[in-house]
């Protein structure tokens, strides 16, 4: 199947008429093509979105709520359609897509659509002076939102709802490596009656594709999420341009338990917390500290219960782990299980790739926990993204905090205790944009999110993202 762009309202073909081959990870098979869209054809994409921007952001409020209401609708009724593409394009479950990543991608359009309707701006009177300030919160015009491959419709929508709420128009481009449900996405907004040019969605690559839209210099702003390093390159090209930038980058997130806390609670979400979507969630608990005390049972009992986690194909109702999203991530990924040999690390289960009945050419791999003694080694310190967590004890809050924080990357972190007043003292002093608390991955979409040190800059969520596409105008009028 030969995917197509959208621009101006249409799917139309690449103008260099080259393709890029599109991997079922499951299989490990080429099951269809994707535009390998140039310069020139974000140059179209451009020329269109700044053709819709001035009736676009002078659109009321109501009905541009209205139009991103039918394509939250749309969404939500072509639930299967879209999971099934999101599992097979990126080869995680077909029961998490249907359970979390197309719902909230729905949640994500309505969440804005009913946002911009609540968004405000501010007035500041300078009393006694007979002046009067107040604050215009204007779009900024054609934006760039660029987006990866661990939860490709989730994290695309998560941009371009706030995007086009706020009155902006888009160029925007999905992973190249899960480009799928950015075509349907294109599909829906043409049905749910989206102006010609307010979103136009560019397939390719990173390097040209993605390049060519942060390189653009009439292209205002980028939000972008991805790794650390390309997250660097972008600030490089765009800084210099004094682009407005978000960037939403890696993780290497801490997961710190206390003896006291809900023990079965904790390992059933830390049993989640370490392998959903096969460990590629950028907010996943990675390095897994674990009070003396509980260790032992701790490691006993999180053996057993991730030993019965199963891995399979994602289209198979019972897995529970489906496949890694490429070849070169999975060689990346067990590249660390070398890592953790030569690092003198104890492998206390998984480590090997799955065969698996059927699909004997996809790219699986167990589930793996490894102990190591040094928060310095790479396995602490370099993101992995893949279904590999470390487990480490520790002897006091002192060296728990210590070891959390002694990181390059700042994203989130999760704390199990009952202890109020040690809550408080690590939710401050934590180095994370986020800190959940006997819980994991529950979001409210009102709340900003985004990471601190080598995680990124700026924040996404409710009327921080409204304020990021936005550009606040102060006007000041003497009236005395
Ligand atoms: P990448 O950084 O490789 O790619 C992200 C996106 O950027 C893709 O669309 C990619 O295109 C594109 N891109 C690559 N190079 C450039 C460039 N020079 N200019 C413009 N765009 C470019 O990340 P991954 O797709 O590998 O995603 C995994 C990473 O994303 C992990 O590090 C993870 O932690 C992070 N992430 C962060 C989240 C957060 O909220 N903080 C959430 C989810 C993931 P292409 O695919 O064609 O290379």
């Amino acid at each position: 199947m030969k995917i197509k762009n959208y621009i101006n309202g249409e799917l139309v073909t690449p103008f260099s008429d080259s393709y890029i081959d599109n991997f079922n990870p499951s299989v490990g098979e080429i099951y269809g093509q994707i535009p390998n869209s140039n310069n020139k054809d974000v140059e179209e994409a451009y020329q269109s979105a700044k053709k819709a921007f001035p009736a676009w952001s002078t659109t009321t409020l109501a009905n541009r709520s209205k139009i991103l209401s039918n394509i939250a609708r749309l969404i939500e009724q072509k639930l299967d359609v879209l999971a099934e593409a999101e599992a097979k394009d990126n080869g995680k479950p077909l029961s998490l897509a249907k359970a979390i990543d197309i719902p909230r991608a729905s949640s994500n359009f309505q969440f804005f659509a009913d946002a911009i309707t609540q968004f405000s701006s501010e007035a500041h009177e300078s009393v006694g002076l007979g002046v009067m300030n107040f604050t215009l919160r204007q779009p900024i015009g054609v934006v760039g939102c660029i987006s990866p491959w661990n939860l490709p419709l989730y994290l695309f929508t998560w941009k371009i709802a706030p995007a086009i709420a706020a009155g902006n128009c888009v160029v925007a481009k999905p992973s190249e490596v899960t480009p799928m449900t950015a075509y349907l996405l294109s599909e829906i907004c043409i049905e749910a009656g989206l102006p010609k040019g307010v979103l136009n969605i560019v397939h390719g690559l990173g390097g040209t594709t993605g390049q060519a839209i942060v390189a653009h210099p009439n292209i205002k702003a980028i939000s972008f999420t991805g790794g650390t390093k390309t997250g660097a390159h972008i600030a490089s090209v765009a800084a210099p341009m004094f682009k407005k930038l978000s960037l939403e980058l890696g993780g290497k997130n801490p997961n710190i338990i206390f003896a006291d806390c809900n023990y079965d609670d904790m390992l059933a979400t830390t049993v989640r917390s370490s392998f959903a979507n096969q460990g590629q969630i950028c907010l996943c608990g990675s390095r897994i500290f674990v009070e003396k005390s509980i260790y032992k049972k701790f490691k006993k009992d999180f053996i057993l219960k991730v030993s019965e986690l199963k891995v399979g194909n994602p289209f198979d109702a019972n897995t529970n782990i489906g496949a890694l999203v490429s070849k070169e991530h999975l060689q990346k990924v067990t590249s660390y299980i070398d890592i953790a040999e030569q690092e003198g690390a104890k492998i206390l289960f998984g480590g090997k790739k799955v065969e698996v009945k059927g699909s004997e050419n996809g790219y699986y791999l167990q589930p793996t926990i490894i102990e190591v003694n040094d928060n310095q080694c790479k396995l602490n310190q370099e993101e992995i993204f893949g279904p590999i967590v470390t487990i480490m004890p520790f002897s006091s809050e002192e060296e728990a905090l210590q070891l959390a924080n002694d990181v390059v990357y700042g994203l989130s972190a999760t704390l199990w205790t009952n202890n109020l007043q040690r809550t408080m003292q690590f939710s401050k002093l934590l180095q994370t944009g986020i800190v959940w608390v006997n819980t994991w991955l529950l979001r409210d979409l009102r709340t900003p999110f985004g990471g601190t040190k080598a995680s990124g800059v700026g924040r996404e969520g409710g009327f921080e993202a409204l304020r990021f596409f936005t550009e606040p105008k102060n006007i000041c009028i003497k009236y005395e």
